[in-house]
């Protein structure tokens, strides 16, 4: 017999299929991980295909040398998956393969932990010393608890009774497995009694396609997704449920843990290596049922899928934006049409792309319109920053913020307050030449931290001193860029020296569990204010928060994306959804320098549907997505010359194309990314704009173009990019 391998290496050269025999005494499965020897070395494979013949040479072809574990990693369909992922993408199929397992498995680093324990010897009469307290302590401490951990043992009795205990064969050691399940207190949920809106939407998901649930922040879509999941389990099925990272919040999991228990597994980057592991064996084994995490988590290795969710599915982090470049909306697509289940996207800001499905007809849309706690949505009040500044006020609130802030103090509540930059400030200049300073790596501007006194670049991570005099023509005069969340507790802090005010950003959420110690710390403070940056928007459910601030809010709204209006939006309407979401009525002051746009008025009124409307004509009449595909080709190196050559090779084989599919093209040029350098690597770009009808083809036809002409390491599509950086 003979096996196709794919070779766990990231080489354009071994991207394809590779035959080996498989030798009698090794038995093996397809999905399998091997040995297989490759040229001078030994290097890993995925067995994809077992068959009789063999194409390549007979005499030449090579034997499999053994197998990494005994059990077939990769289930068939995730096989398939792996095929519709390398066309739809055009990945290297190693890539995607690597996507399905956790990493520390593939790395080896991550084994099965075991624990030792002891247990007493029944089979031998004990003679202790007298003198020994000890060792009878850890007799009789035994003999009422049938066994123990050696760790625990050791640290109630000493070692040394322990070894000498063992050594006379009183006790005996076993070996045990141990789980390193991430922690999360498991909350009691109660069943609440699903209102008019939860109930049709539960009714309503049954068929093998795809739901569009539109609820208003808080109409309770947490509570549809566990009974529809509850269902899927009676059923004999298991679910996924995606939510974004920032979503995973302890909160929902102990909700899920307390409604499911052990039967929940969750996966996301805060685990440690060996809690992924073990959490990814425990849903492979079937022990698990449900897998709960980001992105990533949609590769969750279950079968007999009975329903598959993505909460918040608007939100950006569901497309992938590094290597392996992908979107989960598909990936979910695919394996809910593959185990005939259906597939939930829920959101209380759909994306303009799914609505405008749902609007096709090939979503099915369901709405949840009114809050569980039968509230109205908080006001949303419009401030205009430039009123602020002729009436004198150029700090970074608005009077009626503090106003507003005085309010919550004094009633002893909370507010959160958003702002999407982190740092104190987002540039340095000079006022006097204009230099800024920029990462000696990145063509981007460095921000100012003020807690550690340093210039940081947001690309890299790299650190800079902060000026004091200007590099190019000295002078002192400093100027700092727009106002970060550093920037905003400072000032809190010093108008309200007693208000508990805490923040919450990439910066203070680095360590493990720091996430959980700053929302805890808000939910047990009164009167406290939260500032943060979209880390904040997402998933909260603080019974005392009353007031929303949203310092900045035209940030997102000027990127040269044609995404950012939808964007906006969908930021104003999550941070508002915070607001006064129990008893307490809930209030939201949106401070703005274009108080006149559009975005505005619909978002201040929740109007989405207004939104949409006025959002599609646009992009219709301006043909954007999603009534035409945008495609970036991203060449990047060391080498700037290299890139640009390529660059220029590639251009001019899809030129011609641009002939072929004149009706079709509607946009196609080659430039420097707006970023031009990011960690010492040159980028440049071909950008092309075309219609939906002939769009397969077109992309086919440059994939093959450039796979000519370059090596894909340093190439990268993306369709649709979210980040034009
Ligand atoms: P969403 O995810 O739609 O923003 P959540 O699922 O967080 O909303 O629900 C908002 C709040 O409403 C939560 O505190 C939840 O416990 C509560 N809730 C949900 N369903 C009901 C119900 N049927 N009756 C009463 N309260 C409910
Ligand atoms: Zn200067
Ligand atoms: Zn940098």
């Amino acid at each position: 017999m003979f096996a196709d391998v794919i070779i766990d290496q990231d080489a354009k050269a071994l991207d394809k299929v590779f035959e080996y025999i498989i030798p009698e005494n090794i038995d093996i499965t397809i999905g399998m991980r091997v040995y297989v020897p490759f040229s001078t070395r030994i290097l890993q494979g995925f067995v994809v295909n077992i068959k009789d013949n063999c194409n390549y040479d007979n005499s030449k072809v090579k034997k499999i040398i053994s197998k990494v574990e005994d059990f077939s990693a990769i289930k068939p369909e995730m096989l398939k998956l792996m095929q519709f992922m390398a066309n739809k993408y055009h990945l290297k199929l190693a890539s995607i393969l690597r996507l399905f397992l956790p990493s520390e498995m593939r790395e080896g680093k991550v084994k099965e932990l075991f624990e030792n324990y002891y247990y007493l010897n029944k089979n031998i009469d004990f003679k202790i010393n007298k003198n020994a307290i000890k060792q009878q302590q850890l007799l009789d401490y035994l003999s009422e608890k049938e066994k123990e951990k050696s760790s625990v043992l050791a640290d109630l009795f000493g070692y040394s009774a322990l070894k000498s205990l063992f050594e006379k064969k009183y006790i005996l050691k076993e070996q045990q497995k141990i789980k390193r399940t991430p922690f999360y207190l498991s909350t009691n949920t109660k069943k609440v009694q699903l209102n008019y809106g939860q109930q049709n939407a539960l009714n309503s998901i049954k068929e093998n396609r795809t739901y569009l649930l539109h609820g208003v922040t808080g109409s309770g879509k947490t509570e549809v997704y566990m009974n529809l999941i509850e269902n899927v389990l009676k059923a004999g099925k298991n679910a996924i449920m995606l939510v974004p990272e920032i979503s995973l919040t302890p909160q929902i999991m102990s909700n899920f843990k307390g409604r499911f228990g052990e039967l929940v597994a969750v996966l996301h980057s805060g685990l440690s290596s060996g809690e992924k592991f073990d959490e990814w064996k425990r849903l492979f084994s079937g022990e698990a049922r449900i897998a709960i995490g980001a992105r990533s988590a949609i590769f969750a290795p279950l079968d007999n899928l009975g329903i598959i969710i993505v909460d918040e599915e608007h939100e950006q982090s569901y497309i992938s934006e590094s290597n392996p470049r992908y979107d989960t909306h598909d990936v979910a697509e695919f394996r809910a049409k593959e185990n005939n289940c259906p597939l939930v996207l829920g959101s209380a800001t759909p994306s303009i792309d799914s609505y405008e499905k749902a609007k096709q007809g090939t979503y099915k849309l369901i709405e949840m319109p009114i809050r569980a706690n039968g509230k109205e949505l908080p006001k949303i009040q419009i401030v205009d920053m430039m009123n602020e500044i002729r009436m004198g006020n150029s700090g970074i609130f608005s009077n009626q913020l503090l106003a507003e802030l005085i309010n919550v103090i004094n009633n002893k509540k909370q507010a959160m307050i958003f702002i999407n930059r982190r740092g104190f400030s987002s540039f340095m200049r000079c006022r006097d030449c204009g230099y800024i300073a920029k990462c000696s790596d990145c063509d981007v501007s460095l921000v100012y931290h003020r807690e550690d006194n340093r210039l940081k670049c947001h690309y890299c991570g790299k650190q800079f001193k902060v000026l004091d005099k200007c590099p190019k023509c000295g002078s002192d005069k400093i100027k700092y860029g727009a106002v970060g969340t550093e920037q905003v507790v400072h000032k809190l802090k010093e108008l309200f020296p007693l208000v508990k005010i805490l923040r919450m950003d990439n910066d203070t959420t680095m360590t493990k569990n720091s996430h959980q110690k700053i929302l805890n710390e808000f939910k047990n403070s009164l009167p406290a204010i939260l500032v943060g940056t979209q880390m904040i928007a997402k998933g909260h459910d603080f019974e005392n928060v009353v007031l929303v601030g949203i310092v900045d809010a035209d940030q997102s709204l000027y990127h040269a994306d044609y995404r950012s209006t939808e964007r906006t939006f969908q930021l104003i309407t999550q941070v508002a959804g915070r607001a006064g979401r129990s008893e307490n009525e809930g209030k939201v002051i949106l401070q703005t320098y274009s108080p006149k746009h559009y975005v505005y008025k619909f978002a201040s009124n929740y109007d989405y549907k207004g939104f949409f409307r006025k959002e599609e004509n646009i992009r219709e009449t301006a043909q954007f997505p999603p009534f035409t595909k945008i495609l970036r080709i991203l060449f990047s190196d060391f080498d700037e010359n290299y890139v640009r050559d390529l660059l220029k090779i590639c251009y001019t084989e899809i030129e011609k194309l641009k002939t072929k599919y004149s009706d079709d093209i509607i946009y196609f040029d080659a430039m420097k990314s707006p970023i031009k350098k990011i960690m010492d690597k040159y980028r440049y770009q071909i950008m092309l704009r075309y219609k939906l009808k002939n769009a397969d083809n077109i992309e086919k036809e440059i994939f093959e173009i450039v796979d000519k002409t370059a090596s894909k390491s340093s190439v990268f599509f993306e369709v649709n990019p979210q980040n034009l950086s």
